[in-house]
């Protein structure tokens, strides 16, 4: 099964593909990942893109795109994976169809983990995490009993980008990135869409679900 992941930065697109990895046997590929395994590889591709990252420019299409050609023909890819992270254009989308084509494989799913912004904001303006042990709560929704950690006492602080303005900002940007992306891919009948406002376990129960119609 190749699949894409699709979600807005806080709907638990990472805690999700972990689930179907553990469900599936299939790895999970974000573009950060790869990219950083090429850089270290010292691969052509992967000393093209390092010299890009450093000189602070963005690693031209083709790049990338030589980058997931390579990760995808891998053996540990032949029985399927979960793409994270690209395609983020339509461009890389029709990029990605060829590639697959080139091994005899197409999308067989994708699925997007949406969630409304004004819902991702409230959660990370409420969130705040032990400086001790890196356990998460919510002032509403989760709240700790006192003012510090309940597992360790930690002190309890909130991240600097879990603001309002931040937040919002990135959440336009990432819903006008993807828009025609998530039209194309409506287009050619492959696209799901996963209310990512349930809980952790009813997610991962939806895309199962999901995932039980779709063709191998
Ligand atoms: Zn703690």
């Amino acid at each position: 099964m190749q699949l894409l992941m699709m979600g807005p930065p806080g709907a638990g697109k990472g805690t999700q593909a972990v689930k179907l990895v553990e469900k599936f046997n299939i790895p999970q590929i974000s573009t950060g990942d790869m990219f950083r395994a090429a850089v270290k590889a010292g691969t052509e591709l992967g000393l093209k893109a390092k010299a890009c990252m450093e000189s602070g420019s963005l690693v031209p299409d083709e790049v990338t795109i030589g980058i997931v050609r390579e990760r995808l023909a891998k053996d540990d890819c032949a029985g399927g994976f979960i793409l994270d992270g690209f395609p983020r254009t339509v461009a890389q989308a029709d990029a990605l169809a060829n590639i697959l084509s080139d091994l005899g494989k197409e999308i067989s799913c994708v699925l997007n983990i949406s969630v409304p912004a004004q819902y991702l904001i409230e959660r990370a303006v409420g969130r705040r995490i032990c400086k001790g042990c890196g356990a998460t709560y919510h002032i509403k929704y989760n709240p700790p009993k006192g003012e510090a950690c309940d597992n360790c006492g930690g002190e309890l602080y909130q991240r600097a980008d879990d603001n309002e303005a931040t937040l919002r900002q990135r959440l336009m940007a990432y819903e006008e990135s993807t828009r025609p992306l998530i039209d194309y891919y409506k287009a050619s009948g492959v696209y799901h869409e996963i209310d990512g406002t349930q809980s952790i376990e009813q997610v991962t129960e939806e895309l199962i679900r999901v995932l039980a119609t779709v063709q191998e």
